[in-house]
């Protein structure tokens, strides 16, 4: 049985990383490489983003991060926000990673591990903005500043950042959040010099949002060609990747492809649209390791049906598809399975 295929197209994320860019002026794109570059794969993610001169990279993980370390050269600003073992600060330091620091107990770690490697921590303070999702809260962040500051004179620490994140669901609880935000960065200024790297924004906020946007902007999901679920299209931004599966057999009018439940497709999309060589048609039935498409005039075994993509064949996005099951474009991408091949197209 043939393997699906998640085609991924370069020129087209070059293409949306532009216009991101151009849109977010004169903020600077963080590219964000979560979950293996939202299922494209981080490699090419890095590599291509380089091409188009992408200089800051938001990793998640120190793994990941060293990861790109080795793929991007020493010229990259790499960006890991996830609180880490000591062992990972380690490498991070040893290969100038700069760390999201979002509690005092990882504060004091880091800074721990950096007295002991005689190299300075580069840090990004994060500010707990009302989302509850790691962060220092307001009552707690001049205790946070003074250690990070005590540090920074001992030469174990550099307060490069203050950052947060957003949930993006409503601008009056962004709103919210953008004031408790700059509060944080007024009191980092007042507590030693100002840190020049602010971050509160992701793909939405970044996109509609401008006056929230800080002089970095992280963003993962629109240089990816994923709109947000229930959002509008974005000028200039098309899917990267589209996923096509073959026609394996005919039976009683209906194509039967080589796709499934298996591979990563929720079973939950059966209705949908898919394209075909005849156009739009409903993907009837999703079954463990096949699934089965209504037929079209002249169908037979090897036509390829594409199960989301930028519409070439009549096909919707990923985030269309999501908006169905009530989850967003992300999932889809990343719940395929190895068995799905990636191939990448220039
Ligand atoms: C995932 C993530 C982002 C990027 O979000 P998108 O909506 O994909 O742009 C930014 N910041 C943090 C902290 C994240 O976890």
């Amino acid at each position: 049985m043939s393997r699906p295929e998640l085609r991924i197209s370069s020129e087209t994320f070059r293409a949306n990383i532009e216009a991101v860019r151009a849109r977010i002026e004169p903020s600077t794109l963080m590219l964000v490489l979560k979950d293996d570059a939202y299922g494209h794969g981080l490699r090419w993610a890095v590599e291509t983003a380089v091409q188009t001169g992408i200089r800051w990279f938001g990793s998640y993980d120190i793994r990941s991060g060293l990861e790109v370390r080795r793929i991007a050269g020493r010229d990259a600003r790499i960006f890991a926000w996830a609180t880490s073992t000591d062992d990972e600060i380690d490498e991070a330091l040893a290969h100038d990673i700069d760390l999201g620091v979002g509690t005092r107990e990882y504060l004091s770690r880091v800074i721990a591990r950096a007295a002991v490697l005689g190299a300075p921590a580069r840090v990004h303070l994060k500010i707990d903005t009302g989302l509850h999702r790691n962060g220092v809260l307001p009552e707690e962040w001049p205790e946070a500043l003074a250690e990070a500051r005590a540090a920074e004179r001992l030469g174990q620490l550099e307060l490069v950042g203050v950052w947060s994140h957003i949930a993006e669901a409503s601008d009056a609880e962004d709103d919210e959040a953008q004031t408790a935000f700059l509060d944080a960065v007024r009191i980092a200024g007042e507590s030693g010099p100002a840190p020049a790297l602010l971050h509160l924004t992701a793909s939405a906020a970044s996109w509609w949002r401008p006056e929230l946007r800080g002089s970095v902007s992280r963003i993962g999901a629109f240089c990816y060609g994923i709109r947000s679920a229930d959002g509008p299209e974005l000028e200039g931004v098309r899917p990267v990747a589209s996923l096509s599966a073959l026609v394996e057999e005919i039976v009683d009018g209906a194509a039967v492809i080589a796709i499934g439940s298996f591979d990563g497709l929720p079973s939950t999309l059966s209705g949908m649209p898919v394209g075909t060589p005849g156009g739009t048609r409903t993907l009837a039935e999703i079954g463990q390791t096949t699934s089965v498409v209504e037929g079209w005039p002249g169908a037979q075994v090897g036509d390829e049906v594409m199960l989301f993509g930028p519409g070439e064949s009549g096909e919707v996005s990923a985030t269309t598809l999501a908006e169905r099951i009530d989850s967003v474009g992300e999932e889809i991408l990343t719940r395929l399975t190895p068995r799905v091949r990636r191939i990448v197209r220039e």
